[in-house]
């Protein structure tokens, strides 16, 4: 038998957690080697948007501070959550991300309003996103094996979309066309990399954050092993000194002489674990992170070995549709309502044709009133997206393109009737969803006349700057309120979908995984959905998950760096002196 490699540090799992512990540590000196049990690495963050919300920020100058960022969570939180950990997010996200910047990793305020902007100190200066990465500055190896984006953030599969790009395009906002266009040539005109891959060279959002995170990471000498996924821990004496892992069905052991990070992500597509932790039923088809990633197997082999677990019962929630497609993975059926809901001409009603929801909240915020309706009613998740022919005409719907680009005699005939439903009346509609037709019309009427005062006294709908994102702004007086009113009338079904999950292993303000009497387990640590989120069920605002998984990974690898002597003063104000360099 060969002795087992030995590192300083496994880190379990190479999305944002994993790579910030991964990029962190192998930065103060210690031997790092991530293991991947997918084909491809990156993870659900590559696929993303990217986003980090990190407040107080300062990336940028602004009237954020820590007592305002407290201010806006402490009025949000709808539970107990670990103070010193939701302390330590908020002091160590902006380290995090100095840390980044001081690399090369160029980091920017996005104009993203909070998610809750009546709530106090909400703002728009707190969620951060990273500029587009050159994917060709990574070996041709890495560049092809990244996980590409979410299909919705490209087009056609192929062009990468920024997020100006995706709301030019998917608002047809003035100068869309030219936006396209430009795509299209970007992409075709790049020969060397149509030799190579279809893949588009520009990666965007979640690409880009891990293209120039990833860039770090290699040129710091750390191995990605993919399809080398964590069987089970090793701890001798109450310390986890290593893993053992297996490669396509082979299982080997790693040492890990200072710390194993588990970043292997939640358990979003694990039926069993769902089952038991969640309050509703819901399916892994409704997820839409990769199919073939997170099955919670690192927070299993944690619990086994005495770990306890936190904010399991919940995930992060986003409203998806499940659009059938012959022979194809769930990653590329899942339509995200989130970009559908919002907008005029449309009313969210659950299966007794009522509303239960400002449909243009935010998707976690709308999820959790799904499940609250379904624990109300019991006619719930699944709910409907209602809407008319000016709304088909105009936007996206349940991840068909606008009649205007696709008009309906393309839409797939397997799919009418079954997954989009269309009628001349809401009374012939309602008859086809089975949906009581008196609501329902009652429903569109009531908000036919919010859409002529601009008022929606129900739920407040386009009444903040959170919602006018999803507004048509030729749209008087509200945005977000357009009637209903004109044939024929669409409805496609919404399911209560995720992009991962809120609960995982319990980590306490140093990442280190708590067992059953809040002792840490020495040598185990937890970061992104692996561990219990900061916030409780709480999702303050864009990169609400990304931000917590990237602090809590460098979280990790300072302390690991502390317990092995690397992480020094001298070291740490070379880290503030690069960062105040790049910054300035
Ligand atoms: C389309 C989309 C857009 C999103 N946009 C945003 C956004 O803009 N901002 C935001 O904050 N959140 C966003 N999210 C959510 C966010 O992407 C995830 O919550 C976040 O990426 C989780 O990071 P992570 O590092 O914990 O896990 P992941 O990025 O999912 O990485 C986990 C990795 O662990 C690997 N793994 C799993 N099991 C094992 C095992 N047994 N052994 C080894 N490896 C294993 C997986 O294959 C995966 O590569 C989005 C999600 C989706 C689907």
């Amino acid at each position: 038998m060969n002795t087992p490699e030995t590192y300083d540090v496994v880190v379990v799992g190479s999305g944002a957690a994993g790579a910030l512990a991964a990029l962190r540590a192998a930065d103060l000196g210690l031997s790092v080697l991530i293991v991947e049990k997918a084909h491809k690495y990156g993870g659900t963050s590559a696929t993303s948007g990217g986003v980090m919300w990190i407040p107080n920020n300062q990336l940028s100058p602004s009237e954020d501070t820590r007592d305002k960022a407290f201010t806006y969570i402490n009025s949000l939180l709808r539970g107990p959550v670990q103070r010193d950990r939701l302390e330590a997010y908020v002091d160590e996200s902006p380290q995090m991300a100095r840390f980044l910047v001081s690399l090369g990793v160029p980091l920017v305020q996005a104009a993203w309003p909070d998610y809750f902007q009546n709530a106090p100190e909400a703002r728009s200066d707190r969620s951060v996103l990273c500029e587009t990465f050159d994917g060709r500055q990574l070996d041709d190896k890495y560049f092809v094996s990244m996980r590409e984006q979410y299909n919705r953030f490209k087009i056609f599969r192929r062009y990468a979309m920024d997020i100006g790009e995706f709301f030019a395009i998917s608002t047809r906002a003035p100068g869309w066309v030219r936006v396209f266009l430009k795509m299209l040539w970007r992409y075709w005109s790049d020969i060397d990399s149509r030799m190579l891959s279809s893949r588009d060279r520009r990666f965007t959002q979640g690409g880009a954050l891990m293209g120039h995170i990833y860039k770090e990471i290699f040129e710091r000498g750390v191995e990605v092993r993919t399809e080398t996924g964590l069987n089970k821990l090793i701890a001798s004496n109450g310390r986890v000194s290593g893993l053992t892992v297996s490669h396509f069905g082979r299982l080997y052991d790693i040492n890990a002489t200072y710390g194993v990070v588990l970043a292997a992500g939640g358990f979003e597509w694990n039926q069993a674990l769902r089952d038991r932790f969640f309050p509703i039923p819901g399916h892994t088809r409704f997820s839409s992170s990769p199919e073939d990633a997170n099955r919670g197997e690192a927070l299993i082999a944690g619990m086994s070995i005495g770990a306890s677990t936190e904010h399991t019962e919940a995930g992060w929630w986003i409203p998806t549709m499940h659009k059938p497609m012959t022979g194809a993975s769930n990653f590329e059926e899942i339509h995200q309502a989130a970009f559908d809901v919002g907008r005029p001409h449309s009313v969210c009603v659950n299966r007794n044709g009522k509303r239960f929801v400002d449909e243009a909240c935010s998707y976690d915020e709308f999820g959790i009133a799904m499940v609250e309706d379904q624990k109300k009613t019991g006619a719930n998740t699944p709910c409907w997206l209602v809407f008319d022919a000016t709304f088909r005409t105009k936007f996206t719907a349940g991840g068909f393109l606008p009649a205007m680009i696709m008009p309906d005699w393309r839409i797939p005939a397997d799919c009418w009737d079954h997954y989009i439903f269309k009628a001349e009346s809401i009374d012939g509609l309602a008859k086809k969803i089975s949906v009581p037709a008196d609501a329902l019309r009652n429903t569109v009427s009531s908000m036919n006349s919010y859409a002529k005062t601009g008022v929606d006294p129900e739920f407040g709908r386009g009444g903040n700057a959170y919602d006018l994102m999803f507004g048509d702004a030729n749209i008087k007086p509200n945005p977000c309120l357009g009637p209903i009113d004109k044939a024929p009338f669409y409805a496609v079904l919404i399911n209560l979908g995720d992009l991962g999950t809120k609960g995982g292993l319990k980590a306490n303000a140093r990442a280190q995984v708590l067992d059953s009497n809040d002792r840490p387990i020495p040598g185990l640590y937890a970061a992104g959905n692996n561990a219990g989120s900061p916030f409780g069920n709480l999702y303050p605002g864009a990169g609400g998950t990304i931000g917590p998984a990237a602090t809590f990974g460098f979280v990790a690898a300072n302390d690991i760096a502390a317990q092995a002597g690397k992480l020094t003063p001298e070291k740490s104000t070379e880290v503030k002196a690069r960062s105040s360099e790049a910054m300035a």
